[in-house]
């Protein structure tokens, strides 16, 4: 029972697709006590598969059906509003981390709509929400959407369009941040590849944990259903590594100087900000 006296923490990452965000729920799940699970939005939306089509092995390698932690899931359902089964989605969620002696949940839902939702249960006192805002550069995010686009076959779109779209859905997120005054720390997904233990200290100092708590010797606590790709590739801090190819990409780098305000919106994304709750 003294488990339940502790509230759980939810470490909740919001960006774009293919920012990093399943690269930092793996590694924030090296945390004591903490536990990775994925785009929880996707388990709660009872979605079967996923764009990258990796949804049937759980990133602790085992089999989904096999998967000691999503075993706990079997049979379980709810229906209604959004809020309502979002709420008994999470609560079943928190359920499941407790039984695993865990008090720290990461969710890599990217979704403001989920954030919001998941808010409410900060509201309901069920959860403590720490928000975590990952920006992936403009060049770095239109490499990666344009080899996306390549292996999922999909219509060629222009450099441009990419990267109007990094900056219009950037700037809602942001909006909804700043309108609701949600306490966030935005951090950049290059400075967590290159000064990745600087980084991350920045995110215990602001979650409210113990920086000392953290240790790559930890071993994963990741059981990620739904994120891309990296779930199947990173293992620990040997496969902390950069992706250089949008540097040798000269149409997307004409591209990127042509849209030179959305370069600087860049630079300025780049930083560590944090917005502390108004009362702290
Ligand atoms: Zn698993």
């Amino acid at each position: 029972m003294e488990k339940q006296d502790k509230k759980m923490k939810i470490l909740f990452i919001l960006g774009l697709s293919h920012s990093g965000s399943t690269f930092l729920d793996m590694l924030l799940s090296h945390y004591t006590g903490a536990i990775g699970l994925g785009e929880l939005h996707a388990v709660a939306d009872e979605k079967t598969t996923n764009t990258e089509h990796t949804f049937d092995i759980c990133s602790c390698g085992e089999k989904m059906k096999a998967c000691s932690f999503w075993k706990k899931l079997d049979g379980f359902h709810a229906s209604g509003s959004d809020e309502d089964r979002y709420k008994a989605y999470y609560q079943k969620f928190i359920e499941m981390a407790s039984l695993e002696g865990k008090d720290i949940i990461i969710d890599s839902s990217k979704k403001t709509s989920t954030l919001n939702e998941v808010l409410k249960l900060q509201d309901a006192g069920i959860a403590e929400v720490k928000v975590i805002y990952i920006v992936k550069d403009l060049r770095s995010y239109l490499q990666s959407m344009h080899s996306y686009y390549k292996r999922q076959s999909r219509r060629w779109r222009p450099y441009w369009h990419t990267a109007w779209r990094w900056n219009k859905k950037l700037t809602r997120m942001e909006k909804n941040l700043l309108d609701k005054k949600i306490p966030h720390i935005q951090i950049s997904y290059e400075k967590l590849c290159f000064e990745t233990s600087a980084v991350l200290g920045e995110i215990f100092e602001f979650s409210g944990l113990d920086n000392s708590q953290f240790s790559f010797e930890n071993g994963m606590c990741s059981h990620v259903a739904y994120g891309n790709r990296t779930k199947k590739s990173f293992q620990g801090v040997q496969d902390i590594r950069y992706s250089s190819e949008w540097m040798y990409n000269f149409w997307l780098n004409v591209c990127a100087l042509l849209a030179f305000p959305l370069y600087k919106k860049s630079q300025d994304r780049f930083a560590t900000k944090i917005m502390y709750r108004e009362d702290e």
